[in-house]
């Protein structure tokens, strides 16, 4: 029996309007409706993907974790109503900071009208010193307001999730104590799994010669330190932007050159357009240099919300990884 026949099937037991609704809801549930399930203990809201998985891993059963952003990242979301109303009822807002997200945070608090809700910029509780300086041409949409202080891609690196990590457990464990064994006990193994995504990820870098890259706009600080790689240059200054002449000049020369030419430039599948990255590549074929690579590396910025399990994260960093290794020579 074909797929369709079944699916006929299944509408005339069910009724179209029940089939519907499940087509439209997908496996994850997708759209936020701004409701929350009749469910004790905690309910947190994070801005943004990466964010989701950390809290989940140490929420369990224990706490309720809803996303916001899914298909548009933190560098260009916008709110919905419904986005809103989600803190309405939230005891968390678990967000970056860093003039990353907490403009948008504020905005969604201002209109959720919730008193209780406490919002934690996660990358404002990491020690100083283990935040990179942000690169000053790097706007991120906020017409110029925002804050260059400090880098926010700190989810790409496994070490500064697990710091992030340590504040969510404790944040939950004193906002309820009576669960604290099981926020423990879940961190500690979520831990263990983002050591070994760091280890994994050198292990299979290990021996390469060549490990300088060229990023596609200028997220990977935190991800070169953890796993001991070259980020040479940008492709783009701010994201969905190609580079003027001027600047892809520069790259050409960078990347061109002879004592040590850089063969892999980072793409972004959200950006699957840009051309910036294979006009680069064709320059650099033109110079010598040997076998240039385009390797797509996700930022983790947005996501297809039927694919958000509390796994994610740790599969999208491992892609990225695997990309990479593959690629490097
Ligand atoms: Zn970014």
């Amino acid at each position: 029996m074909s797929r369709g026949h079944i699916w006929l099937k299944a509408a005339g037991v069910m009724g179209v309007g029940v089939l519907l609704a499940l087509v439209m809801l997908g496996c994850g549930g997708s759209k936020t409706t701004g409701e929350w399930p009749e469910k004790p203990g905690p309910k947190i809201v994070v801005s943004f993907a990466p964010l989701y998985c950390l809290a989940a891993n140490v929420a369990g059963d224990d706490a309720t974790v809803k996303n916001v952003m899914t298909t548009t990242g933190p560098h260009d979301f916008n709110p919905t109503a419904d986005e809103v109303k989600l803190l309405s009822k939230a005891d968390f807002f678990f967000i970056i900071g860093l003039g990353l997200d907490e403009d948008t945070a504020k905005k969604m608090k201002d209109g959720a009208n919730n008193s209780n809700l406490k919002v934690v910029e996660l990358g404002e509780k990491l020690p100083a010193d283990k935040l990179c300086e942000g690169k000053c041409e790097h706007d991120h949409g906020h017409d110029g307001k925002h804050d260059h202080g400090k880098d926010p891609h700190i989810w790409l690196s496994p070490d500064h999730a697990i710091l992030m990590v340590n504040v969510i457990r404790d944040e939950l464990k004193a906002a309820d104590p009576a669960h604290a064994a099981g926020y423990d006990a879940r961190a500690a193994d979520y831990i263990k799994k983002l050591a070994a995504l760091k280890e994994d990820g050198l292990a299979q870098l290990k021996g390469k010669e060549n490990k300088r890259l060229v990023s596609f706009h200028d997220s990977l600080a935190y991800f070169e330190q953890a796993y001991d790689l070259k980020v040479m240059g940008v492709l783009t200054q701010k994201p969905g932007e190609e580079p003027d002449e001027k600047q892809m000049k520069k790259l050409i020369r960078l990347c061109a050159d002879e004592q040590h030419p850089i063969r892999v430039i980072a793409v972004e599948p959200q950006y699957s357009t840009s051309t910036s990255g294979a006009t680069l590549k064709k320059e650099l074929i033109n110079r010598g240099v040997k076998d240039p690579v385009l390797v797509e590396i996700d930022p983790l910025e947005t996501v297809r919300p039927d694919e958000l399990t509390p796994d994610w994260y740790e599969k999208k960093m491992r892609a990225n990884v695997k990309a990479l290794a593959d690629a490097m020579k």
